[in-house]
């Protein structure tokens, strides 16, 4: 059944040509939540969150937010129903400025607690005395808080984050699981793709791990932090 608020996630399958990277994958997000999808490099995370922003079309499932079934929609059109998307490449526009990016990821929010600039420079302090630099001047994490902030100028309800943390020094990921944990408290959602269980267990509340494509677990971080057997068996730990 479809919940009537958060992300649902129906077996999904999709893939790249003929053979299938994700199978029958079923997960659902709360407002609030934050559901982090584990597994070893090619297990089909990416694709995961791929297939739900409409990159990649699906063969069978279907996706909806808030109750509104989004898998027949182009990609603008899900970000409309309030998803927003940080690809693991980032994608900033690094020949703008932090200000320009930040304009380039407006879209007018349905509710009055919109995000501006002024407040995102609040959330990401690091940003504000960068605000007329290039985007290319920016370091790692000074860019991955940036194409966060960018999306979140698109005033989403549920974030879809794809290694967030990958190539950040460690002062830099406890700056990110600060603001992804006030980002949870304001009532977002998040499905998080991570390799790094440090920053996996300050955010996540739910945990599940997929292997070659399916989905092999699903639990509590603090069951998952208990069960060293699928720890063993699914993680890199
Ligand atoms: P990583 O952390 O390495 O990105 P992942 O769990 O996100 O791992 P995916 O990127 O979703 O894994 O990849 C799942 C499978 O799909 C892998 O077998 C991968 O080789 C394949 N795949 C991913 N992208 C493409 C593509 N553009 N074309 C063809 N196959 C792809």
């Amino acid at each position: 059944p479809q919940a009537a608020n958060g992300l649902t996630i129906e077996n999904i399958s999709a893939g790249y040509g003929q053979a299938l990277a994700i199978r029958d994958i079923s997960l659902t997000v709360a407002p609030g939540q934050v559901v982090a999808l584990l597994g070893r490099n090619g297990a089909g995370k990416s694709t995961t969150l791929k297939a739900v922003m409409g990159m990649l079309h699906l063969r069978s499932g279907s996706v909806s937010m808030d109750g509104v079934t989004v898998s027949n929609r182009p990609v603008h059109a899900r970000a409309r129903t309030g998803i927003g998307y940080v690809p693991e490449d980032r994608r900033i526009f690094t020949g703008l400025t932090v200000s320009e990016n930040l304009e380039a990821g407006r879209r007018p929010a349905d509710g009055t607690d919109a995000w501006t600039p002024k407040k995102l420079f609040d959330l990401f302090p690091n940003l504000a005395p960068a605000r007329d630099r290039h985007a290319a001047q920016l370091s790692g994490g000074e860019q991955q808080m940036l194409a966060l902030a960018r999306t979140l100028m698109g005033n989403p309800r549920m974030l879809l984050l794809d290694e967030p943390s990958e190539g950040l020094a460690p002062v830099i990921v406890d700056a990110l699981a600060q603001v992804v944990k006030t980002l949870k408290q304001e009532g977002l959602g998040i499905l998080l793709c991570e390799q790094n269980t440090v920053f996996t267990a300050k955010v996540a509340d739910r945990a599940a791990i997929i292997e070659s494509g399916s989905l092999q677990y699903e639990g509590s971080m603090s069951e998952l932090a208990l069960d060293d057997a699928v720890r063993k068996r699914y993680l890199a730990v």
